[in-house]
């Protein structure tokens, strides 16, 4: 079994008026996002929606001094974008949603145990931002042993330096293999 982790595609992050959106090239990703998506359920692969949630207050968070409000809990800004949105409600049992409150996906959560209980070693990514999330979630596989498989096809940046450098580490330093060029 492999593990695909679908890194935030949410309103917030994507859509024209998301309050923290990657805009054109996050849109640009969602067929090919939602294609890999759905090839991994299909074959009953392990498929996380891993979701950033923030609280109105959260005065102690180290992003608030970041960025603006996004992803709040119980908004339609935290909801998954476009077709992901439809592919997640027609059958919500086929994925596991995994809410995190920091870039990684690792960070605080039970992705690590999930992985492990399943016996999965190869891990996939896609989805925002390719050097922010996409970035920290993949530092952190590398450092507990995981192979990483990046869908170059499926990640975007609201800053094209910033993306373009972060799949150039991803081969180069965490050693992942790089598809869907
Ligand atoms: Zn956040």
């Amino acid at each position: 079994m492999k593990g695909l982790v679908v890194i935030d595609y949410t309103n917030d992050f994507v859509a024209t008026n998301g309050a923290l959106t990657t805009g054109l090239p996050g849109q640009a990703i969602e067929a090919a996002l939602v294609a890999t998506t759905k090839e991994f359920i299909e074959k009953q692969d392990f498929v996380v929606m891993a979701v950033d949630i923030h609280d109105q207050k959260g005065q102690y968070h180290p992003e608030n001094r970041l960025f603006p409000p996004h992803n709040l809990a119980g908004t339609s800004g935290r909801e998954l974008f476009g077709s992901l949105k439809e592919l997640y409600e027609a059958d919500e049992e086929a994925v596991y949603w995994l809410d995190k409150r920091h870039y990684s996906a690792f960070s605080g959560t039970d992705l690590d145990i999930r992985l492990r209980e399943r016996g999965i070693s190869e891990l996939h990514l896609v989805g925002v931002c390719t050097d922010i999330c996409v970035l920290h979630t993949a530092v952190d596989a590398y450092n507990l042993g995981y192979r990483l498989v990046i869908h170059q096809d499926g990640v975007a940046s609201f800053d094209a330096v910033g993306h373009d450098w972060a799949l150039k580490h991803f081969e180069n330093t965490l050693g992942a293999e790089i598809v869907g060029k």
